[in-house]
């Protein structure tokens, strides 16, 4: 197949794939999932390994060449790390890393590295194992704790902490989060809360970036660090002297559209040029009914046709965002 690369209407390059391998997940966080168990796809709605290896091998055709992999709960997965290996070994691919709210982190950690895995996202919204339980719905604290540790231990870089801000949740402890980059390597990432899947149905003012940066004033002023080519939307900053870093993901406050370089493959095929827009493209209908790979970059093409410039969140009148984050991944 003839490379044809990802340049959508604004001119940005996709070169950035991030594939939801389930919708399930071992935890029910607040703002994610209800806490009753939602009806789960049906098995055979979600792609088999055999279908993502393909469709990451025609993108990698259209010149894309970072693959994350992410859920609901990718380790929740059988044998989610045979695929991280399959993925690591497509021509063109250059880097494949994954999202994880690391419950599985410590167990799988042998598999995760032998698969050539290097850069993790760990989600951990709070340092408290009492309200952890409460925000993740799951007493287990400690096991996503010992994970980030072994993580470390074993080399991974960089290990990336993601923190939902919550008001009235964890925002009182926003700042013993970000200290974390003072004992250990971590980049801890402070996300906005978005009006997607479960969050979209809670009244909630979510807690913006500046806001966050007030809080977090009492560490004293926050270097900025340059910018790198890698770099993903975060704004990122360094407490003087700190091995780690803080980043800020403000995806309502500050939207970084106009440089993002991403798509999301969905669990059940959807391709979705923006996450915060519902929007997709339908790539196992032709998948299952033999399309040729040139089909498949049609609908690679015709997704990045559509891309959005931008979302509309920040607009008093914006329309929420349907689909579980669990489904997208994030
Ligand atoms: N289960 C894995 C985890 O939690 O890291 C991967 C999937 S999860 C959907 C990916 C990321 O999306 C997590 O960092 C999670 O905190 C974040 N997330 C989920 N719902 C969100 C929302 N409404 N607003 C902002 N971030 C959200
Ligand atoms: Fe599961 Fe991640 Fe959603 Fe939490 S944020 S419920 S860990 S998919």
């Amino acid at each position: 197949m003839i490379p044809k690369p990802l340049i959508d209407p604004y001119q940005r390059h996709l070169s950035y794939l991030r594939i939801s391998i389930t919708d399930r997940c071992n935890l029910r966080c607040i703002y994610c999932m209800p806490r009753e168990m939602i009806p789960k796809l049906e098995h055979s709605a979600v792609l088999r390994y055999e279908e993502i290896l393909r469709i990451a091998r025609v993108a990698a055709g259209l010149g894309i060449t970072k693959l994350r992999v992410t859920g609901g709960e990718p380790l929740v997965r059988r044998d989610a790390c045979d695929l991280l290996a399959q993925l690591n070994r497509l021509p063109g691919i250059r880097e494949v890393s994954l999202t994880t709210n690391g419950v599985l982190l410590t167990e799988r950690l042998d598999d995760i590295l032998a698969a050539g895995v290097r850069r993790v996202n760990i989600s951990l919204d709070s340092l408290k194992p009492e309200r952890f339980a409460v925000i993740t719905r799951v007493n287990c604290f400690r096991k996503v704790w010992d994970g980030i540790m072994a993580a470390l231990d074993r080399g991974m870089a960089p290990v990336k902490i993601n923190v939902v801000a919550l008001r009235g949740v964890n925002d009182d402890e926003l700042t013993d989060l970000a200290a974390l980059s003072l004992r250990y390597p971590v980049h801890v990432r402070f996300i906005e809360q978005m009006p997607i899947g479960e969050a979209a149905l809670q009244p909630v003012r979510p807690l913006l970036t500046p806001e966050i940066k007030t809080l977090l004033a009492p560490l004293g002023q926050l270097e900025p660090v340059p910018a790198s080519a890698n770099d993903g939307p975060a704004e990122r900053y360094r407490i003087p002297g700190a091995p780690g870093e803080i980043g800020f993901i403000s995806a309502l406050s500050h939207h970084f559209c106009h440089r993002c370089n991403r798509l999301r493959l969905t669990a059940i095929g959807g391709l979705r040029p923006c996450l915060l827009s519902d929007y997709e493209e339908d790539l196992r209908t032709p998948l299952r009914h033999g399309a040729p790979d040139e089909a498949l970059a049609e609908v690679f093409l015709n997704a990045v046709r559509h891309k959005p410039a931008g979302h509309h969140l920040a607009e008093p009148r914006h329309k929420e965002v349907a689909s579980a984050m669990s489904g997208i991944g994030g």
